[in-house]
């Protein structure tokens, strides 16, 4: 008999408050968007199946639940993660300048093999834009990331941002 090896895939979604994490968890997870920014007590994360050459992945996508308002998330959460979203929202230059921030805190906590996707969320937004395509570009291209523009309001990209890490962390592994 053939052994089934399991595929578990941790990924931490992380960026400031209110760029769209939990939404784009949720619009990925279960293909739900919530127009009221309320704290997901009590949820850690969120496990879809995706299939990858023919193998079936779970991805466990953590959020936050809130912890980022207060400087709080703590070193459990990035514990084991092999993926990692970093939102900004594209309808405020202060989220992006942040970036910089949470790769810190990204690599004080997970090592440099961390699957990382530069995600730009709300792009359903464009007539109130406050940071560039192009500039997004050049940041992802200056560290390193993988870089997309999302929408879990209008679902623009969300499945095709995870997938695209969930193939890379794949990719590592072989
Ligand atoms: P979090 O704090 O990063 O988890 O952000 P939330 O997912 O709670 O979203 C914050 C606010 O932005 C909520 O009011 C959402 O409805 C809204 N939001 C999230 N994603 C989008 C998006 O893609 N487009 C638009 N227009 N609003 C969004
Ligand atoms: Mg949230």
């Amino acid at each position: 008999m053939e052994e089934e090896q399991e595929y578990l895939f941790k990924i931490v979604v992380i960026g400031d408050s209110a760029v769209g994490k939990s939404n784009l968890l949720s619009r990925f997870a279960r293909d739900e968007f919530d127009h009221n920014s309320k704290a997901t007590i009590g949820v850690e994360f969120q496990t879809q199946v995706v299939e990858v050459d023919g193998k079936e992945i779970k991805a466990q996508v953590w959020d936050t639940a809130g912890q980022e308002r207060f400087r709080a998330v703590t070193s459990a959460y990035y514990r084991g993660a092999v993926g990692a979203l970093i939102v900004y929202d594209i309808t405020r230059s202060t989220t992006f300048d942040n970036i910089k921030r949470w790769l810190d805190e990204l690599n004080t906590h997970c090592d440099t093999t961390v699957a990382r996707m530069l995600v730009g969320n709300k792009c359903d937004l464009e007539n109130i834009r406050d940071v560039s395509v192009e500039d997004g570009k050049n940041l992802a291209e200056e560290e390193g990331l993988f870089f997309i523009e999302t929408s879990a309001l209008d679902s623009t990209n969300v499945k095709t941002a995870f997938e695209i890490v969930i193939h890379e962390i794949y990719k590592n592994l072989s």
